[in-house]
């Protein structure tokens, strides 16, 4: 199918009949994940090589299978040549791979493209490919919908479906760089998909080794960019992790009032919290944490919320990212003029912060910031999720 021919309808009406010939309960989310555990592509490369030791293979087996994997992109036994013709059968009786499939993709006028991925069970998810900004860069989500509403996310509305498990975070990417050609040479990723990473901290923090495997993909970890609402205690581990991402902190707003308005998290754990854990952090030298800022008209984005941003931030190793807000229907808020997200940059940056506007990509096909929902989804059970967390 051309990429141009998808159109959001027909990717409704592909998605709803997904789900009409699925189990309508909700699933459980510890259920799914144990259901899926069992594929090689659920291991990193240690176990992957400890699983051939117990099924009496040599190590190095492993070493391979991984290789073909992630630095091939190769998912069926019997092209992994190398392996021999006994052993390919052998496995391809014993063993899963388990790979998220393309069900569409759709490319936006600027280049950007969102790829609509079917998971094992069933569910959908998306993955976006951003071109030349200037690096390539590959943003993948964490969980199948979010649990923790944001008043201005799409993907927010959606809920908690359930979370994804580290070989299908690690696969987004590994499918996406195939697809694009990217794999084998340098390349970003952002955990701003669907989904709050930090909610599923440890099939994330997997997924992460995984990547970062000199055998695979080799992704770095000054690579990958961590957006978060900003669970403290989750934020708190990040700090003792070996692989420790890029930050992104999803601020939006500089009174706990308005905070737990918009963030509703925020109930739980408050600004000043969140702020002294960031400045706990231990910051390579040179690298700083970004701070995202969505704009809304007239709501946060006025000279009084600039002048408490920066005292907020001062003297921490910051950046702000401002993001004008990508409208869709549902959001009650709207994007503030050029003139006014330009009045508000030269606000922060004459106080002495380091500034950027988001440049929002593939509008068009809402891949961008927030917009993504695989449509035809139900709400689930994750609002409830959402109500337990922010309590
Ligand atoms: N759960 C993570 C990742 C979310 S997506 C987090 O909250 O950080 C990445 C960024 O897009 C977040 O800062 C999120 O708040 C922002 N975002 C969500 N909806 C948006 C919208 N409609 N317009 C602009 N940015 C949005």
């Amino acid at each position: 199918m051309s990429i141009s021919q998808v159109d959001n309808d027909t990717m409704a009406s592909e998605v709803f009949s997904t789900d009409r010939g699925q189990d309508t309960s909700d699933p459980d989310p510890i259920h799914a994940v144990e259901k899926t555990s069992d594929p090689l592509t659920e291991l990193d490369r240690q176990e992957l090589e400890d699983a051939m030791a117990a099924l009496g293979v040599p190590r190095f087996r492993g070493r391979q299978i991984f290789h073909w994997l992630y630095r091939r992109g190769v998912t069926e036994f019997p092209s992994m040549t190398n392996l021999g013709r006994e052993l390919q059968a052998r496995l391809a009786t014993t063993c899963a791979i388990a790979s998220p499939a393309v069900n569409a993709k759709q490319t936006s006028t600027d280049g950007t493209t969102k790829f609509l991925l079917g998971l094992a069970d069933g569910r959908q998810i998306e993955a976006v490919y951003i071109p030349d900004t200037p690096a390539q860069t590959f943003c993948v989500s964490t969980q199948v919908g979010c649990a923790m509403a944001c008043g201005f996310c799409l993907t927010g509305k959606m809920g908690l479906t359930r979370h994804l498990t580290a070989g299908e975070i690690a696969g987004q990417v590994r499918v996406l760089a195939h697809e694009t050609g990217l794999a084998g040479t340098p390349f970003n990723i952002v955990l701003m998909g669907m989904g709050e990473p930090l909610h599923n901290y440890d099939a994330t923090m997997k997924a992460l080794r995984i990547l970062a495997d000199e055998e695979g993909l080799a992704v770095h970890p000054r690579r990958v960019t961590l957006s978060t609402v900003g669970i403290v205690p989750a934020l708190e581990k990040l700090a003792t992790e070996p692989f420790m991402p890029n930050l992104a902190i999803s601020l939006h707003a500089t009174t706990d009032e308005q905070r737990s308005e918009l963030v509703p998290i925020n109930r739980k754990y408050h600004l000043v919290d969140l702020i002294e854990a960031c400045r706990r952090l231990p910051i390579p030298r040179r690298r700083r944490i970004t701070f995202e800022y969505v704009l809304l008209d007239g709501v946060n984005d006025t000279p009084e919320d600039a002048r408490r941003l920066a005292s907020l931030l001062a003297g921490l190793k910051a950046k702000v990212n401002l993001l004008p807000l990508n409208e869709a229907p549902g959001i009650p808020f709207t994007r503030p003029s050029d003139d006014r997200v330009n009045a508000f940059a030269r606000d922060l940056a004459e106080r002495g912060l380091t500034v950027s506007v988001r440049k929002s990509r593939g509008r068009d096909i809402r891949a961008a910031c927030g917009q993504l929902i695989v449509e035809g989804a139900r709400p689930s059970t994750g609002r409830e999720a959402a109500q337990k967390m922010n309590r």
